[in-house]
């Protein structure tokens, strides 16, 4: 029979719902309301740190510089500045011999407060920003944003700012031409539409006055008073003058909750999924590891965003130090060993991928896409234009996974983020792949990526779970 034969040799991609029985839908549905719980207080990487970490030592994690030594079953972490974050349970095998990495990021496209930011135009006060990451700029022009960070005075004293979040907290919005006067705008290539340095956050228009009422020619004396209200107002909720902004990281996120989506409520719409959907489903499948075989560690990072450098990002040698240390802390460590654990180690570079969007059907390959709603999304690489700064994983390791992830009965895909020539994107996986590790790219497929709402399937979600755990307990 031609069905039978099509049947065993085609390579067909379906949606996963449909063979989802009542039980895995109410699991499914309460793993994503999980997550939309914790994306509601972690918009930003220092914010989803600290709710990792609080959610670690509810689950028997310690502090590795709280521990003497190592044995096996072993959970520690190492937060690295507030902002990037190892975690490690201890397994059966010598870690001489590999562990089994997840690696997503936890920082996402943003505006930053410029370290002068405040200034006042025309009676109108504002931010001044910097914006962080690939982002289409008209797209965070009129909507709520909330501010979120901290600043830091000489004295050491931080100050964590969260403002706009909650329902009577004021919020701050970028304003935009109106249309009856924007026609030389609309010419303008989209890209051009909104320039960098007029992402200005509005942030206040009342002038300092002097006992509530103008006492005349002594109170004009002093210029820019709208900004001398804000600056008082300011030091009286959180005690700082102008100079501390220069020692401060004030990020601007959108105003509005992540929220289940559709009528049928099968999606997640939320800031911020690129790449805590990936960060959030491995931080919760590490939660549920007892007794793996290899040892398991989960990396948290920041900076991918904008290249992964620094001391938070991935290119930071502060994960060799908290793998040495675990080599130190089992008693097994000596010269060169780690440059082993890593040639013998395998990782998932647990980022997300782009999702077909039939209405920009032309910028992907139908046949080489991820979809939202058919599972966990593997890039064998990523890049560009032939390849460009690929980290492409060898057939071997491919069919390894592929193997778990069959044996596991875990839907997935593979593909390639759009088309040959039209463009590509980049992940943490070069710099664990440089390093001698295997790697392959292994996320959730999301529908406007990088914009202040994005789009996921929840079916994918939970498949990204359990991928993440299957991985784990190979
Ligand atoms: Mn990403
Ligand atoms: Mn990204």
């Amino acid at each position: 029979m031609e069905k039978d034969l099509s049947k065993k040799l085609f390579n067909v991609k379906t949606t996963g719902w449909e063979s989802v029985t009542d039980q895995e839908r109410a699991r499914i549905f309460e793993v994503s309301k999980n997550y939309i719980d914790f994306l509601n207080k972690s918009k930003t990487e220092r914010e989803f740190i600290k709710s990792a970490k609080e959610l670690a030592d509810n689950h028997g994690f310690k502090d590795i510089n709280d521990c003497e030594s190592l044995k096996v079953g072993d959970k520690v972490y190492f937060v690295n500045r507030g902002k990037s974050m190892y975690l490690a349970v201890i397994g059966e095998n010598s870690v001489e011999n590999g562990v089994h990495i997840i690696g997503s990021h936890v920082d996402s496209p943003r505006l930053d407060l410029k370290p002068n930011p405040l200034c006042e135009d025309t009676g109108l006060a504002y931010f001044k920003t910097h914006y962080y990451g690939g982002i289409k700029k008209y797209q965070w022009t009129t909507i709520p944003l909330a501010i979120h960070g901290v600043i830091v005075k000489t004295n050491g004293e931080k100050i964590e700012v969260n403002i706009g979040e909650k329902e009577d907290d004021p919020i701050f919005t970028i304003t935009d031409l109106l249309p009856h006067l924007a026609q030389a705008q609309m010419e303008k290539k989209l890209k051009d539409g909104i320039d960098g340095e007029d992402l200005m956050l509005l942030i206040g228009s009342m002038p300092y006055v002097e006992n509530g009422a103008s006492d005349g020619d002594d109170n004009k004396a002093v210029a820019e008073k709208v900004k001398l209200n804000i600056l008082n107002l300011l030091n009286k909720a959180y005690g700082i003058t102008e100079a501390d902004f220069m020692s401060a990281e004030l990020e601007l996120v959108p105003a509005f909750k992540a929220r289940s989506m559709g009528f049928d409520e099968s999606m997640v719409a939320a800031y911020g999924q690129d790449d805590k959907v990936c960060a959030y489903t491995s931080l919760a499948a590490m939660m549920e590891l007892e007794n793996v075989k290899n040892t398991a560690v989960c990396i948290l990072s920041d900076k991918e965003e904008i290249g992964s450098m620094g001391n938070t990002g991935m290119e930071s040698h502060t994960f060799d130090y908290f793998m040495s240390e675990l080599l130190n802390k089992l008693g097994i460590n000596r010269s060169n060993l780690l440059d082993k654990v890593f040639c013998y180690s395998k990782m998932l570079s647990s980022d997300v991928d782009a999702g077909f969007d039939p209405i920009y059907a032309s910028v992907s390959d139908r046949t080489n896409a991820g979809y939202i709603g058919k599972g966990i999304s593997l890039n064998k690489y990523t890049g560009a234009r032939g390849k460009s700064s690929a980290s492409d994983a060898n057939a071997e390791y491919v069919a390894w996974i592929r193997n778990i992830l069959e044996s596991n009965s875990i839907k997935y895909q593979i593909a390639e983020l759009g088309k040959v020539d039209v463009g590509g994107g980049g992940t943490i996986a070069y710099i664990l792949a440089n390093k001698g590790v295997d790697v392959i790219d292994c996320g959730v497929p999301l529908l406007s990526m990088h914009s202040p709402y994005e789009v996921t399937s929840k079916f994918d979600i939970y498949s990204a779970y359990k991928t993440y755990k299957a991985f784990w307990n190979a």
